[in-house]
């Protein structure tokens, strides 16, 4: 007969002490480790659209959506697709939002019946659309931020200042876009790129 190993007659010992290591699941609840990596789960609140953590995601498993309705309204919707992501937590370290935009949780529980349906999770953002053209600039609370971050730097962009003065709430949300003279006044708009350009180089005086 063979005997067993001293290693072997410790844990057994220690198992009929302890009690066993596995878990009672799914009779009871299945509580991981701290540590576990689980589902990704955007903050609608913290996130700001910025789309860091859909660049460096390697498993493309965050996209996003620009959805603009007959009325303007105009949001981003940010997309993470649990089937492909791989949980190596990258969207976090990258997210510009003091990593709070998007985080691993302990959500482990992600089986599903229909994939195309609910293998995902999304959340919407406001987006900023040019006051020319009406092409999305970024999500306003991405504006937001960078003029909070850069300080009276914002004020050398008409777009930057403009934004933070809307979100203040010291300027109306339509007040600017009201003035649609194509001269000088477009200059002082929240702009896309270039529509900024042109404006800048070939408005009449
Ligand atoms: S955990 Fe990794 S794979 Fe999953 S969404 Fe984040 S970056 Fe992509
Ligand atoms: S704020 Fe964070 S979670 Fe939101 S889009 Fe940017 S990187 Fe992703």
């Amino acid at each position: 007969m063979r005997l067993p190993k001293v290693r072997e007659l410790r844990e057994a010992i220690k198992a009929l002490i302890k009690g066993p290591y596995t878990s009672k699941f799914p009779k009871q609840p299945h509580k991981p480790h701290p540590n576990f990596r689980g589902q990704p789960k955007f903050d609608e609140k913290k996130c700001i659209g910025c789309l860091a953590c859909e660049e460096i995601c390697p498993a493309a498993a965050i996209a996003h959506k620009d959805i603009i309705d007959e009325n303007g309204n105009a949001k981003r919707g940010m997309i993470h697709y649990t089937d492909v992501c791989i949980f190596c937590g990258q969207c976090e370290a990258a997210c510009i939002a003091d990593k709070e935009g998007i985080k691993l949780s302990n959500d482990w529980e992600l089986s599903f019946f229909d994939r195309k349906e609910e293998s995902y999770e999304t959340i919407e953002k406001d987006l900023q659309l040019c006051e020319i053209c009406g092409e999305p600039i970024a999500c306003k609370d991405h504006l937001k931020w960078i003029a909070e971050r850069i300080g009276e730097l914002a004020f050398s962009s008409p777009t930057l200042y403009l934004s933070r003065l809307k979100s203040l709430g010291i300027i109306d949300e339509n007040i600017i876009s009201a003035l649609k003279d194509h001269g000088r006044s477009d200059r002082i708009k929240i702009l896309c790129a270039r529509c900024r350009r042109e404006t800048t180089l070939t408005t009449k005086e």
